[in-house]
């Protein structure tokens, strides 16, 4: 494919706009008074993807803080549905042929993060266990949405971007063109992120690269392409 980085130069100049002029949401206006009708879903912010083991990101960790602004705004205005998808793998899952054993049950990487645990509203939090990357596939996730049909707004966030993320919204969205509901998926770009591998730390290595400012943007970019709404931040 000759040519093929320089034709995406544009390309990576027009994203990096894009993103730097993303912009902030009103929480009020985007609740509207009736915070019945909105849920946060909060994906794999639990200590295996953000403290500690072999997936632990410490730049996936940065959203953990604004994440726990964003709960604390909610709960404030009366929302009530705190969604939160987490990896819970059995010690012999089928996803550890592409990554290293991580988040297996039981064990305190598969424990949501101490600061959302701090919350004095943690016990209204609703775990969704699941084994891959997509919340939807095999989970309570999608009975959990078709019981709450006065939910019309979700909220986005968590880790990584481009894989959890990406399914979780990404799912809600065709599921709501499928079944032809008005729904708004709306992605807080402050409370997402995705783990970084450079290049030339991955060649040393001998693991693949996976460089984090190109495939947030480029997912993020893919995911308001299909109807995501994404915001620099809600508040
Ligand atoms: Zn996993």
């Amino acid at each position: 494919m000759a040519g093929f980085v320089e034709s995406a130069e544009p390309f990576l100049r027009y994203l990096e706009h894009w993103h730097e002029h993303l912009k902030e949401e009103s929480l009020d206006e985007l609740i509207a008074g009736k915070p019945e009708r909105v849920a946060v879903v909060c994906v794999d912010v639990i200590v295996g993807f953000c403290k500690e083991g072999p997936l632990a990101s410490p730049r996936v960790d940065t959203i953990v803080e604004p994440i726990v602004r964003l709960f604390t705004a909610l709960h404030e205005r009366g929302v009530k549905h705190f969604v939160l998808p987490q990896d819970t793998h059995e010690p012999d899952a089928v996803e550890f042929m592409s990554y290293p054993p991580h988040c297996i049950r039981g064990t305190i990487e598969a424990e949501t993060v101490p600061e959302l645990q701090a919350l004095p509203f943690s016990d209204k939090f609703t775990i969704i266990e699941k084994n891959a990357l997509s919340a939807f596939v095999d989970t309570s996730l999608p009975a959990w949405v078709r019981e709450h049909p006065e939910v019309d707004t979700y909220i986005v966030t968590g880790d990584c971007t481009d894989l959890c993320t990406y399914n979780l919204a990404l799912h809600l969205r065709m599921d709501a063109n499928a079944r032809q509901l008005e729904r708004r998926v709306v992605l807080a770009e402050d409370c997402v992120d995705t783990f970084d591998i450079p290049v030339e730390t991955a060649q040393q290595l001998g693991i693949r690269p996976h460089p984090g400012d190109f495939h947030h943007l480029v997912f993020l970019h893919h995911m308001e392409q299909n109807g995501v709404e994404i915001v620099k931040g809600l508040a």
